[in-house]
């Protein structure tokens, strides 16, 4: 196969995630699921399987603050659209700061939440969206860890583009392929999850994306982010191979079934009683996990910087009109 992004034909396959294969491009380290699922079996996956859960609750204040203290770097407040903004929390502490914010979010529960707290949320995919039938431009765009689940980033990324300002800034996060956890975690670290992350880019690529929709790079920087942490996706590990073999035995049982998202989220419902076992595991590790977290804090600022972090955020400017 090809890659995605730079149609390069030196791509590998690395691995495969709940049926699903990931191919890496040697040239710029792309990483993408080949062949990509259908719109329709998204749907079925999403609707089945994928829960939300970032943005509902204000544990994440510090880090929306951090993130506000960077954009106001670059600019006063002025018209800001988030896409992917779930129940608008990001949306409410951008808006106290005297910005002018509109929302994309596709899950109705998520959107309705965000609108019955006075936020303008479009339950709509960005094209179908308001703000893109009325063309309207913005002065800065978000996005959080949306970019890696389209099935055609390009194109999503030109849409976006069209939504700026000339000098208007798209600012977003994804998960980074090249960060020191997917290299000592491999297929197990936590953001190869399919079929939800179908492209998983990194520094080297991110440009070849931009460059494709009037977008320049103004700064890009990794860290910690929404990770998990080395030391709970490590333990994880024996957690993800029972996982692993229950689906298989599940399937070998019951599941006659060749269509793959079908089949996972079947194989999901099935092993669903465990759920809270898995959240427990999860807590329990990230207690653990904290004086470790303490004592590598410098180490881990160190190789952040050198740009192994776990999630990048890029900052890109609209370059024409
Ligand atoms: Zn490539």
């Amino acid at each position: 196969m090809n890659c995605y992004l730079c149609g390069s034909s030196h791509t590998s396959r690395l691995f495969s995630n709940h049926n699903f294969d990931y191919y890496k491009c040697f040239n710029c380290q792309l990483y993408q699921i080949y062949p990509l699922p259908s719109n329709k079996d998204l749907n079925t996956f999403y609707l089945g399987e994928y829960k939300m859960s970032i943005g509902k609750h204000r544990d994440n204040l510090k880090i929306w603050q951090r993130i506000m203290n960077l954009i106001e770097l670059f600019k006063k407040p002025c018209s800001l659209l988030e896409i992917g903004c779930s129940y608008g929390g990001l949306l409410v502490e951008v808006r106290k700061r005297g910005w002018k914010v509109c929302g994309i979010e596709l899950s109705q529960e998520a959107a309705a939440y965000a609108n019955k707290k006075g936020l303008n949320v479009s339950c709509k995919s960005l094209e179908r969206s308001i703000f893109f039938k009325n063309k309207k431009r913005f002065d800065v765009i978000l996005s959080w860890h949306v970019l890696e689940h389209y099935l055609n980033p390009i194109k999503e990324i030109r849409n976006i583009s069209g939504l700026l300002k000339k000098n208007g800034m798209f600012i977003f996060s994804s998960p980074n392929a090249n960060s020191l956890e997917a290299k000592l975690l491999g297929k197990f670290w936590g953001w190869f999850d399919a079929p939800a992350h179908l492209f998983l880019f990194s520094k080297r690529n991110i440009k070849y994306l931009l460059a494709k929709a009037d977008l320049k790079l103004v700064k890009i920087i990794t860290r910690r982010g929404y990770s998990m942490g080395i030391i709970v996706q490590f333990f994880y590990i024996p957690v993800t191979l029972v996982g692993y073999f229950l689906r298989k035995i599940i399937s070998f049982k019951k599941n006659k079934k060749n269509k793959k998202i079908e089949k996972f989220v079947n194989e999901q419902k099935e092993i669903g009683f465990l759920y809270p076992l898995y959240n427990f595991i999860i807590k329990f590790l990230t207690i653990i996990q904290w004086p470790f977290d303490l004592l590598t804090l410098p180490l881990r600022k160190f190789y952040y910087s050198l740009g192994y972090g776990p999630e990048l955020i890029i900052i890109a400017e609209k370059i024409k009109k």
